[in-house]
């Protein structure tokens, strides 16, 4: 095994017994990017020199101390987290020459731990999207067959990590975006409890949805990535003071007791039979296993994309409001007066899907129209949470699909933005609701195209979520599944 195709989890016990360097490993994924980027199209800006004197530093704290977990290991982070010094894009021309003062939060926990930054990865353009074709700068092509869709937003995070090209990534979730590119790109990813990571230097989509997440090869890498990035955030309002358990060491415990719910809302008409079949094999090996499971009902998840294109746009487009061309990255020289270079600025710096959900916030929150449509959207957010309040009452981690269908092929729903948003259905409830959610490979479709199945639990139960996760990971044994990349 090449050093890039090897865990987190595996990389740390060989760079804390010296039997690799950091610097070593750096070069091995800089030149696998080198060997497969023009094939994978994932990263919109790359700093091999800073990168390797990353992992020079990571090497000397690694002889001199004992070093934190991810001391030297490679990451790629979606371009919408700020990282001191290096360009961030958002996948948007209109932050095309940005370069943030300061670190989000998250970069600066992996920072401290000693981690290796090797550049900032492709996203659809404000995380706007469910297949990455939205961003400024092209589309990746997912790794296991690369005339698909990667999945969105986070397309480039998943890609990288499933084509060897980092270890591992940073992703937002703000309506699936972790979880639904993860699955179509066979990786393991997972969005966090609102409140459990901060989302300080995070660029804002729907700042009461998007969570920062791991994106990684196996169960215990995710595990071990939340550990670092998790916990209280003076910085973020909405982060939540309470103590961090040792997310890795719950993966010893197992399913030992786990009851599991099967919410029959998730296996609806409209569900790909290929990911249907890998999802209950799922289920069927987890009960073999001595899992307890259980048939639920979420009455009103399929109100959730409704009511998420409501909320998630109107607060956009107020998010949005900042990026006039005064502050940051783009303005269009054209305008003759103020108002006329906001709105050329706008005009030419923001794409269809961007431009598109602004409108449709603004006039939803227009005076007149907020009964309508923004208070009724809150309202089924409300009765969505009443919804899974009662069924984690009896079990502990809901299993179901991820995403309808496996990864469709780049350019097939291009110009169909509800047939796209429907793609959502599925992961969308667990942002409204602000619970932690998870994508873990379980299958392949006939065609050769990864498979996921989705787990949710209650707030803060991230470890029952990784208990289960891991529990099926050994089960499958195909977490080391790599793509071919011909
Ligand atoms: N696909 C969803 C959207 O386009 C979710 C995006 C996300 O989670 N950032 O809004």
């Amino acid at each position: 095994m090449k050093l890039y195709e090897l865990t987190i989890h595996k990389l740390q016990e060989m760079l804390a017994g010296r039997e690799i360097s950091a610097v070593e490993l750096t070069r091995s994924v800089l030149d696998r990017i080198e060997q497969t980027e023009p094939k994978v199209n994932a990263y919109l800006t790359l700093e091999t020199d800073k990168a390797l004197e990353q992992a020079e530093a990571a090497d000397k704290k690694l002889t001199e101390k004992q070093a934190a977990p991810l001391c030297g290991i490679p990451f790629a982070i979606k371009d919408v987290m700020c990282t001191k010094g290096m360009r961030t894009t958002a996948g948007s021309k209109i932050l095309e020459s940005f370069v943030p003062p300061y670190d989000a939060t998250v970069i600066e926990k992996l920072r401290a731990e000693g981690a290796v930054f090797v550049g900032k990865v492709s996203m659809d353009e404000f995380a706007m999207g469910s297949a990455n074709e939205n961003c400024a700068y092209g589309v990746p092509h997912n790794p296991w067959n690369f005339d698909h869709i990667c999945g969105g937003s986070s397309g480039g995070s998943a890609a990288s990590v499933a084509a060897g090209e980092c270890i591992a990534s940073l992703g937002s979730d703000t309506g699936g975006s972790i979880r639904q590119p993860g699955s179509h790109c066979g990786v393991v990813g997972l969005k966090p409890t609102y409140g459990r990571v901060s989302r300080f230097g995070l660029l804002a989509f729907a700042s009461s949805l998007d969570q920062i997440g791991p994106l990684t090869k196996d169960v215990t890498d995710c595990a071990m990535m939340l550990n670092a990035i998790c916990g209280y955030d003076p910085k973020d309002s909405t982060s939540v003071d309470r103590p961090v358990p040792d997310h890795r060491a719950a993966l010893e415990e197992g399913l030992e007791g786990m009851t599991i719910g099967i919410p029959k809302e998730y296996f609806g008409a409209g569900l790909d039979p290929e990911v249907k079949k890998a999802v209950l094999n799922s289920i069927t090996r987890l009960k073999e296993a001595g899992a307890e499971t259980r048939d639920v009902s979420l009455p009103h998840t399929e109100y959730g994309v409704a009511a998420y294109y409501i909320i998630a746009p109107a607060e956009a487009s107020s998010n949005l409001a900042r990026y006039d061309g005064v502050r940051y990255g783009f303005r269009s020289q054209e305008g003759e007066s103020l108002l006329e270079m906001y709105s050329k600025t706008r005009s030419q710096g923001f794409g269809d899907e961007v431009k598109r959900r602004i409108i449709i916030g603004t006039y939803a929150l227009s005076s007149g129209y907020y009964d309508a449509y923004y208070k009724k959207a809150s309202q089924a957010r409300t009765l969505i949470v009443e919804d899974y309040k009662k069924v984690f009452a009896e079990c502990d981690v809901l299993i179901s699909p991820v995403a309808p269908s496996p990864a469709w092929r780049i350019g097939e729903k291009t110009h169909d933005p509800l047939s796209m948003y429907l793609m959502d259905a599925l992961t969308i409830p667990a942002n409204l609701a602000g619970i932690p959610a998870m994508s873990v490979p379980c299958g392949f479709s006939t065609d050769g195209l990864p498979i996921g199945v989705q787990m949710q639990a209650s707030h803060f139960e991230e470890e029952k979520l990784l208990r289960v996760a891991g529990g099926l990971e050994k089960l499958l044994g195909i977490a080391s599944a790599k793509p071919s990349m011909d």
